[in-house]
């Protein structure tokens, strides 16, 4: 069941996504090599918590941190820990913060310096295949617009679109309906109305689209182990505009490797 959200509800969201957004800025002065990723952790739970709000992730169905950080071959789900970032590496930062009652949700995978071309590309193309999928999320489309935008961008470079994960609503719960696949086709799934929030994720390999899951019974690995690459917005329907109520300026700002480009 889709849960439309008022304008008061989605005005309380995007206060969660505004402290979500700086929370990511936040983690973004700290990624260079030599970084334990548990001290990116216990930074973004000690800067949720000064802002009156709750780490959405920490102890939900048992996630023992406030970030999933996912390194190289992780695709979603790597817990914090004694690893050390080094050049080379990419790492996905994923948060959620919870607000006044109501969860926010985004993704962001960095390149360190040193990644070769072939990661980068990767990397650009995933960050645009998000917002191809954005574009697609206006009142009348059909989520399977959304899909099929992402799914059709991604592909043309031979990447793999993991299936068992999906983007969600989001609300009162971290994960709700609907939900939204990074693959799919135009026309087909729920139509998208003003009121909905939901969170549009492409978690793209740059091999084959099988994932497995590691022992810990959470961390998502490719099968391959080649890297994959994972972008998230929250976004609001309203009827005449879509918003984006999460942000990646903060990161963006903050992190010195200005590593964007368009796809190529
Ligand atoms: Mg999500
Ligand atoms: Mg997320």
């Amino acid at each position: 069941m889709i849960h439309l959200k008022t304008p008061e509800e989605i005005q309380i969201i995007r206060e969660s996504a505004q402290i979500l957004a700086q929370t990511h800025g936040e983690v973004a002065r700290m990624i260079k090599p030599g970084v334990k990723t548990k001290d990116l952790d216990r930074r973004a739970e000690e800067f949720i918590r000064d802002h009156h709000a709750e780490p959405s992730f920490l102890h939900y169905n048992g996630f023992p941190a406030s970030l999933c950080i996912s390194v190289n071959e992780v695709v979603v789900h790597g817990f914090p820990g004694t690893y050390e970032l080094k050049e080379g590496d990419i790492v996905s930062v994923d948060c959620g913060v919870k607000y006044n009652g109501f969860h926010s949700d985004s993704a962001y995978t960095y390149p360190l310096e040193g990644v070769t071309q072939e990661v980068l590309d990767l990397l650009n193309r995933t960050y645009d295949s998000l917002y191809l999928g954005i574009a697609q999320a206006k009142a009348g489309n059909r989520i399977g617009d959304i899909s099929h935008a992402i799914q059709a961008h991604v592909e043309q470079f031979g990447y793999g679109v993991v299936r068992e994960l999906v983007g969600h609503g989001v609300g009162r719960n971290l994960h709700e309906d609907p939900e939204v696949p990074n693959y799919g086709k135009r026309g087909k799934g729920p139509k998208i109305v003003a009121g909905m929030v939901f969170a549009i994720e492409p978690m793209i390999n740059m091999g084959t689209q099988r994932v497995v899951q590691e022992k810990d019974g959470w961390t998502i690995r490719t099968n391959d182990r080649k890297p994959s690459a994972h972008f998230e917005h929250t976004v609001a329907v309203h009827e005449e505009r879509t918003e984006v109520l999460t942000s990646h300026e903060e990161i963006e700002r903050n992190y010195t490797y200005k590593w964007r480009s368009k796809s190529r």
